[in-house]
């Protein structure tokens, strides 16, 4: 056994420490590079067995990035990534193949990702194939299997991408990365391309295979509603970075990095007359290229403050309870934001100040708020269906009673038209 396969004792199924890709920009005749871009600079954190952690941030941040580095789908270029106590970080070809049997992606696009010339049953059976797991009667078997564990039907495995829908083909997707029984999944944006209505499917099938199979994700979205529900842990990324990482319930109750609390003022209320503390983020982000000095959020955080710029970034330090930030003002001690010895209380905007509406307790996410709307439908559905009743049983009386009277309501009716 090589020392790269060395086995260390660990209770974490994945830790990532250090983790930096770094992709070069070239210019000239001869290709010399002159820079990079540092897209992910220095990222640790560890997905512990059974568990989703979900990986938030705005598009560039470096999210999809560590999904690909962590699997070696991308080289990483500096850092440490262990599965279950193995280094994958030059690990070689083969044991890496064998290893990934059990480390797999969800890719965002469900059309892309998928091949368009192979039916389904060669893109799932591939797999199998590949590592000598099955062939012929008893491949077919198990990808029939497969596209039942996934809500479609094992006669269409014949059918080619094309002739699915986009959440048939996400199902597809999944069926695929289950197909050699993995322990950990990336699913980078595996929702992002879907209507919403069939994201809330295709999440509660990932809950439910995460049950059934004991699976752990690293759920990587830009929607923090979605993130919210299906995740154990989250963390929060800036510029190739990680400025927080919290339990769920933790994160959007308490989030401490200004940053997340800018993120999380941004996730819309059903609530017209509620009106929360938006924190709206100054100029874009800075490039990956040359990122600020110091804290790397300094040129848009209202907190900022001169030690910002001029000291070292802070550290990403466990505050405890598994909560995590890296922030000068955070106070490890309370578990708090402070700016000049002043508390800022969690649903706070720029002023400091909680509105009336934060104060009513937590805003509604985007789940809850759809949740409520497709309740809110069913309940007028039923009120209109019962008045609709009401009303012909009422008509057929009436027409009963015109019949015998000689007024009907259409009399009614015609009556009010003369008039
Ligand atoms: Fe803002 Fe300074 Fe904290 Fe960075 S360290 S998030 S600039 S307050």
């Amino acid at each position: 056994m090589s020392s790269a396969l060395k086995k260390v004792e660990t209770e974490d199924l994945v830790e990532v420490t250090g983790l930096k890709k770094y992709f070069p920009i070239k210019a000239g005749l001869m290709g010399k590079t002159v820079n990079y871009v540092k897209a992910v600079d220095g990222v640790s954190f560890a997905v512990r067995p059974g568990e989703t952690l979900g990986l938030v941030g705005e598009s560039g941040c470096g999210k999809t990035t560590v999904g690909r580095s962590l699997l070696r789908l991308i080289e990483p270029t500096a850092g440490s990534v262990r599965y279950r106590g193995t280094e994958l970080i030059g690990l070689g070809r083969r044991p890496l193949r064998d290893l990934r049997r059990k480390l797999q992606i969800i890719f965002q696009d469900p059309y892309s990702s998928l091949n368009p010339r192979m039916t389904v049953e060669g893109i799932i059976g591939e797999a199998l194939t590949v590592h000598g797991l099955a062939s012929g009667k008893e491949r077919r078997r198990r990808v029939g299997e497969l596209l039942e564990r996934c809500g479609l039907s094992a006669r269409h495995m014949t059918r080619y991408p094309h002739e699915f829908s986009g959440g048939q083909r996400q199902r597809v997707g999944i069926a695929r990365a289950l197909a050699l029984e993995p322990e950990f999944i990336v699913c980078d944006e595996a929702v992002s391309a879907l209507d919403v209505s069939i994201q809330a499917q295709v999440i509660n099938l990932l809950m439910d295979i995460q049950d059934e199979m004991g699976l752990s994700y690293l759920f990587i979205a830009h929607d923090l509603s979605v993130v919210e529900h299906i995740s154990t842990r989250v963390a929060v990324m800036y510029l190739g970075r990680m400025v927080e990482m919290a339990p769920s319930e933790t994160l959007y109750e308490n989030p401490l990095h200004p940053y997340t609390r800018a993120l999380l003022s941004a996730v819309p209320t059903p609530d017209p007359t509620r009106k929360p503390n938006r924190i709206l983020l100054e100029g874009d982000v800075p490039t990956p290229i040359n990122p600020p000095a110091g804290c790397r959020f300094h040129t848009r955080c209202w907190l900022a403050e001169d030690r910002c710029k001029q000291e070292p970034a802070p550290e990403f330090k466990n505050l405890g309870k598994d909560h995590w930030v890296a922030c000068h003002l955070v106070d490890g001690k309370t578990h708090t934001l402070k700016k000049d010895g002043k508390v800022i209380p969690a649903g706070a905007g720029k002023d400091g100040k909680v509105s009336d509406a934060e104060k009513g307790g937590k805003p509604l996410t985007v789940v809850d708020a759809k949740a409520e709307h497709y309740a809110k439908v069913a309940d007028e559905k039923t009120a209109k269906e019962q008045t609709a009743k009401k009303d012909s049983a009422k008509g057929k009386s009436g027409d009963k009673s015109g019949n015998k009277s000689g007024k009907g309501k259409s009399g009614k009716q015609s009556g009010k038209g003369k008039s």
